[in-house]
This record gives C-alpha cells, structure tokens and sequence, in this order.
C-alpha cells in the first residue's frame, strides 16, 4: 500500500476542486505542514474529512501539485501512467500518421491527465519535460510505459525545475540510441532542426504550427515581414517558403544568428536573401521608424517576462506599447501577428489590449484571425489556464 497523506483543503475551494479542478494550490491548503516529500501521495478532503482527490505534491511555481484522480480506490501506479500515457497517444493518432509533420505534443500534463508532465514527439525520438521534482519520482512508471507503449530511436528528458546544483544534467539522454543534433524533423511540409541536447529550449515551439501554416498559405506571398523575438526563426523561415519578398528576423540572443541562419539553409533559402538581426527589438522598433522602415506584417511573439538591459517586459503590463511601437511601423492595409504565451490574462483581456493600442494610435483595425493551442496540446475545461496561447492576426487600416 502507498502511504497517502491527508490534506486539507479550505471550505471555499472545495466546490472547484470536486468539479475537477486540478491544480493544488498553495493557499486552498489547512495543513502545510503535511506535505513533507516531493513525489508523496496527497489525498484531498474537505473539513470533514470527505474524500476529494488523490495526487502528488511537486512544487511548481504555479502550485504544489497536481489532483490524478477523483476515484478513492484508484492506485497511483505502473498502470494508471501507462493508461493516461497510452489513452494520450492514441489521441494523437493522425499526427502519427502523418508524413507531412513529424513533430508533435504526445503528451499534455493536465490536459492529459497528469499535471507537471509533458512529452514531445520528434521524429522517432520522445522527449520528456519533467516540471517538479514531485514528477520526477514517478521516473520508472514513465519510462516503462513508454518503452511497453511506443517504439523509438530514442528518449531524452529535461529538468524544467531547480535542481540546485544537485543533478548535473549532461546531455538529458535517458534510453535508446542518442541523436545527432541537429535532428531534422517536419511540420507540414518544412525542415525544421532541432536539438534535444541542449538548455530548455529545442528549436521550436510546437505550440505555433497551425500559424505558422496559416501564414505560410494565406499571408505570406508577396509581402514584406518582420519577426521580433524571433529566437530560430521559423515563423521567418514559414513566410520565406510561402512566398515573402523579404524576411527581417530580430531577437537580442547572438545564438539565434547561426541558429537562424540553419532554418533556412535546411530549406534551401539563401540566408543573404534575408536579414537576420542580432539587437533589442525595442531598439530596432525605433531604428525603422527613424528609417522609414515599413512591412507589410509584423509578427509579435515575446516571451511573458524578459528582462534585457535597458528594461524588463512583461506581457501583461507592456503588451499594448509593444502594439503600437508596431503600428507605426506596419503598412496601411497590413498584418500584425500579435502572440502572446501569458498564462495570466486570457484571450478577451489580451483583445482589450490590442483595442486600446489601436485607439491610442488612432488607427482603424480589424481581426482576421485567432488561435489558440493546437489540439495535441490537449486542454481541460476546469483548467482555463492551460490554454494559455493567444494570437490573433490583425489587420490596421
Ligand atoms: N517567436 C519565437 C519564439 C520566441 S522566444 C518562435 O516562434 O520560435 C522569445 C525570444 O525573445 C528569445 O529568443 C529571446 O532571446 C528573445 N528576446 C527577449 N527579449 C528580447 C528583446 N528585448 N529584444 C529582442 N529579443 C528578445
């Protein structure tokens, strides 16, 4: 038997959590002190001692764990994970199947069941993001289910919390054969390298492919684009291939030269034909607007929070400055992609933003498109902030 310890929850937060709210979180908890081992079994009760949920204590910094399930009896073991792992898997069939995208999200913590947890698919290879150390002791279920589940070349992993200096993480190899980095994976149709062996961050964003699609095949040909924040370049590299006169890709990072610079060779475009700049977008904003600079598009993907030298940005306060440093520099009749991964606001307070950025520029607009995740990037409804991708396509008038 899995020893379980109890846990409290407040009389107010027990309504959401019975309606499969699944995050624990700190304040909806009386006894603290009961949670002593990162990766312990918590069972949930009201004041009265009522049975709630069964999960695991991991702390993140959005919470202190995740609820598993709301079924007493139901053992947190070898054959709950490979259940949620395989039920996951077959969600993704099509994807699978796919010989136009080879790049994919198999997995999707909350949404899929286990919080904390996330699995990515690249082209034979799994790679496994661990969010606590909580998740981090159920290692072995994980790893077997999917070596009972699925055949690969290989799987990585990745630490997404403090280690303190504990592990030394090499290269994140845990089983199979290991890759050769780059890792050339497709999404409909484009090359696009990956690294599985280096920090957080592989190449791509997985959660981007529908837009990047989207501009691709219906906003790209014969038009000028401009892509801050840009990191790898493969909102570049998308426009590049449906047909942009001309790409402009700005980030402050000196990797993303050559890292650019690769996204496109692996799809035969000529890197001179494009420019790849290495400078703070906020400088660059002012640069074009004393040059006259103008685009025909405009892609805004920031991080939530970045702290440069000059100043920090944060999604939720600065969004708006962002829009209209934006404005200024979009042609009449053109796109601005704004994108946002801001957890803390949603999609109607996001639209807010762009309303007020257009208003005080005093320019007309309207929306073209939006998009949240894609649906690999499974979402729950208890849980609206899963869904935290914005991006919406405007056009100024
Ligand atoms: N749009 C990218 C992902 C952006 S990740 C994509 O779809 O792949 C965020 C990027 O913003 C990082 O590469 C980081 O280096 C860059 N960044 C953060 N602050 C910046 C700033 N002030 N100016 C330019 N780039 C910045």
């Amino acid at each position: 038997m899995q020893t379980e310890s109890i846990v409290k929850v407040k009389s107010k937060f027990v309504k959401s959590y019975q309606a499969g709210f699944p995050l624990i979180l700190k304040d909806a908890i009386l006894n603290i002190e009961s949670l002593t081992k990162e990766g312990m079994i918590v069972q949930l009760v009201d004041e009265k001692s009522q049975f709630i949920g069964k999960g695991y204590y991991g702390k993140q910094n959005k919470g202190y764990g995740w609820i598993l399930t709301q079924n007493k009896k139901e053992k947190i073991d070898q054959s709950f994970f490979e259940g949620k792992i395989k039920k996951a898997l077959a969600k993704r069939k099509d994807l699978f199947n796919s010989t136009q995208t080879t790049a994919f999200r198999v997995f999707n913590a909350e949404g899929d069941g286990i919080g904390g947890l996330t699995i990515d698919y690249f082209n034979g290879y799994y790679l496994i993001n661990w969010y606590s150390e909580g998740i981090f002791a159920f290692y072995d279920y994980v790893i077997d289910s999917l070596r009972n589940l699925v055949e690969y070349e290989g799987i990585y992993q990745k630490k997404r919390y403090d280690t303190g200096g504990k592990y030394i993480e090499e290269d994140g190899f845990v089983d199979g054969k290991r890759g050769q980095f780059p890792l050339i994976v497709k999404e409909n149709d484009v090359n696009i390298a990956v690294y599985l062996n280096e920090g957080a961050m592989v190449g791509v964003f997985l959660d981007q492919r529908d837009v990047r699609k989207t501009i691709r095949d219906q906003y790209a040909k014969g038009k000028t684009v401009l892509n801050t924040f840009s990191y790898t370049g493969v909102f570049s590299v998308f426009a590049a291939l449906g047909g942009a006169t001309k790409t402009t890709s700005v980030d402050l990072a000196n990797r993303s030269l050559d890292k650019t610079k690769e996204q496109f060779s692996i799809n035969g475009i000529d890197t001179e034909t494009q420019d790849i700049i290495v400078e703070d977008v906020f400088q660059y904003f002012k640069y074009a607007v004393r040059k006259k600079k103008m685009f025909d598009m405009v892609i805004l993907d920031p991080p939530s929070f970045a702290r440069s030298k000059k100043r920090t940005f944060s999604a939720a306060k600065d969004y708006k400055d962002l829009l209209k440093e934006a404005i200024l520099i979009t042609e009449k009749e053109g796109i601005i992609v704004a994108s946002t991964n801001g957890a803390n606001f949603d999609m109607k307070k996001f639209k807010g933003f762009i309303d007020q950025a257009f208003k005080e520029s005093n320019v007309k607009y309207s929306i073209k498109e939006e998009f949240s995740l894609p649906s690999d990037f499974a979402t729950i409804k208890q849980y609206k902030e899963g869904n935290y991708l914005k991006v919406v396509f405007i056009q100024k008038h």
